[in-house]
C-alpha cells in the first residue's frame, strides 16, 4: 500500500498575522479587507489537496522546466500560461520575478545539493502571479506556487523577495524529501516553515554570494511596506520586532515555546538553531549547515518534534563528516542554544 503524503497549502505567514495587521488598519474598509483575507488563507489551509502532483507536466532528467501563469486577479489555479522556460522575459515583473526566483531556487538546489527539482525527478516548476485582488500572501498549494499581488500598504507583492519564492518552492522539496511528508501542525508544522525559511534564506545568501557573517538572516525583507516593518521574521534573532515588526511573537528557544502556537509562531526555535550552527561552521551557509539540514529530511518521519530534527541534523552532520567530528559538535551545540536536547 502506498504511504500517504502528507501535503499542505502553506503560507509565508499565517492569517493569525493578518489578523494582527487588520487591528493596525488605518480604516474599517481595511481591517475588513484584511480579515477577509485571513479567513481566505485559513480556508485554504484547510483544503486537501485532490490533485496528483503529476497532473503537472515532469520534465526529462536534467532539464530546468519552469511555467507561470497569471490568475489575472482570480482564485483560479492555474490560470492563463504567460512564460515558459527559455522564453523571451515579460513585460510584467511579478512574472520575470517569479520565473527568475524560481530558477534562482532550481540553481541552487540541481548545484548545491545535487537535487533535480522539487520530486528529484526534473518536476515542472509552476507558479502562479496576480492571484486574488491585493492578495496578502504566498503559499505552496501541493502542486505549485502562488503569489498574490499585496495591497500595497502593508505588502508589495510577494515575487519581490528570493527568499520568499525559495521558502515556497522548499515545501515542495519538504513534501517529497521527508518520507511522507510534514505534517503541516504542531512541532512538524513549524519544522516544515522552518525548513522553508532555512533554504530561502540559504537560497538568497548563495545567490548574493554572502557568507554566513554577511547574510541578514531575514524572512521577507522587501516585501513589506517600510510603515510596517523591515522584514516578516527573523532567524539570527526571533521576536526581535526592532529588525522585524511589531507583532513579531516568534520565540528564540524552547524557554518561550507557545502551546498549540501557530507554526509561523514556534518555526522562530529550529530557525534559530539552524543559523547558530551555520555561524558555529562559518564561511558559507551553503557549504555545510545547508547540506546537514537537506541530509536530515530524509530522516524524518510525517510528526517529527524539534528533537527529532536534532537528531536527524547531528545523524546527518555525522554521515557527512564523521562521528564526533567538528561538525557534529557544531550541530549539537546549536540545539543547546534553542534548548533542545
Ligand atoms: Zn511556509
Amino acid at each position: 500500500m502506498a504511504t500517504p503524503t502528507h501535503r499542505c497549502t502553506c503560507f509565508i505567514i499565517s492569517s493569525k498575522m493578518l489578523r494582527k495587521l487588520a487591528d493596525l488598519a488605518p480604516t474599517e474598509a481595511e481591517r475588513h479587507c484584511l480579515l477577509d483575507q485571513a479567513e481566505i488563507s485559513a480556508h485554504l489551509r484547510g483544503q486537501r489537496s485532490m490533485a496528483p502532483a503529476t497532473m503537472f507536466g515532469v520534465a526529462a532528467l536534467g532539464d530546468k522546466q519552469r511555467s507561470v501563469y497569471d490568475a489575472h486577479n482570480k482564485s483560479t489555479l492555474p490560470g492563463k500560461l504567460v512564460r515558459e522556460e527559455a522564453s523571451a522575459p515579460s513585460k510584467d515583473v511579478a512574472v520575470n520575478q517569479a520565473y527568475d526566483g524560481a530558477g534562482a531556487t532550481y540553481d541552487f538546489f540541481r548545484e548545491v545539493l545535487k537535487r533535480n527539482s522539487i520530486d528529484g525527478k526534473g518536476m515542472r516548476l509552476d507558479s502562479t502571479v496576480h492571484y486574488q485582488t491585493r492578495f496578502n500572501n504566498a503559499f505552496w498549494n501541493g502542486q505549485q506556487m502562488v503569489y498574490g499581488d499585496g495591497d500595497g500598504k502593508l505588502f508589495l507583492g510577494f515575487t519581490g523577495a528570493l527568499d520568499v519564492i525559495a521558502h515556497e518552492l522548499t515545501h515542495g522539496i519538504t513534501q517529497n524529501a521527508v518520507p511522507g511528508g510534514l505534517v503541516y501542525e504542531d512541532q512538524s508544522g513549524a519544522l516544515n516553515e522552518s525548513i522553508s525559511d532555512v533554504f530561502g534564506s540559504v537560497v538568497k545568501q548563495w545567490h548574493l554570494k554572502q557568507s554566513v557573517e554577511q547574510a541578514d538572516w531575514l524572512i521577507g525583507a522587501g516585501i513589506m511596506a517600510p510603515s510596517v516593518g523591515k522584514a516578516l521574521r527573523s532567524m539570527a534573532d526571533p521576536g526581535n520586532q526592532q529588525v522585524t515588526w511589531s507583532g513579531d511573537d516568534q520565540p528564540k528557544t524552547m524557554a518561550g515555546y507557545v502551546e498549540d502556537g501557530d507554526v509561523h509562531t514556534n518555526s522562530g526555535i529550529p530557525n534559530h538553531a539552524f543559523y547558530a550552527a551555520a555561524i558555529a561552521l562559518k564561511g558559507n551557509s551553503w557549504d555545510k549547515a545547508g547540506p546537514i539540514w537537506y541530509k536530515a529530511l530524509s530522516l524524518l518521519t510525517p510528526n517529527a518534534t524539534f528533537a527529532d530534527m536534532a537528531k536527524a541534523t547531528t545523524q546527518a552532520a555525522v554521515l557527512l563528516y564523521g562521528d564526533k567530528s567538528a561538525e557534529q559538535h557544531a550541530v549539537q551545540a546549536a540545539w543547546k542554544v534553542v534548548g533542545v536536547a
